[in-house]
């Protein structure tokens, strides 16, 4: 159920919490794991390398999102704080990206923990008047 749950959402990342609720919602709610329960399936998820922990927002709770393609390693991430959608950067731009702060700040940028935080295209236009 949260395989199929986050499969069919994998263009975003959920807390426990959220998922929780959503889950709730989906499903008849005598079906749905307690958040406890969730808890242990999400780390098994995370430990089986099928799903990806990311830091949320302003150190608030983890986001877990289902990984759909195996390089989500070898790229970073977009956020959006408004809708919560996590995006795939091309892998040309984040590579560049990775090798500028490189080069320039003599930092290595942790490309599996690296999130940006922004404003997606879609949530840019719906805040437009
Ligand atoms: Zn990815
Ligand atoms: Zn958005």
């Amino acid at each position: 159920m949260l395989l199929d749950f986050l499969l069919s959402h994998s263009d975003r990342g959920f807390s426990v919490e959220e998922l929780y609720e959503s889950l709730c919602i989906t499903y008849p709610t005598d079906r749905v794991p307690g958040k406890s329960t969730l808890y242990r399936l999400i780390a098994k998820l995370v430990s089986e390398g099928l799903v990806k922990r990311f830091s949320g927002e302003h150190g608030r709770q983890f986001a877990y999102q289902i990984i759909v393609c195996d390089e989500c390693d070898a790229h970073l991430h977009l956020k959006c704080t408004s809708c919560g959608c996590l995006y795939h950067m091309d892998h040309a731009v984040s590579q560049r990206i990775i090798h500028e702060v490189f080069n320039r700040s003599d930092f290595s940028l942790d490309e599996k923990e690296t999130v940006l935080f922004g404003i997606c295209k879609g949530c840019q236009k719906r805040q437009k008047p």
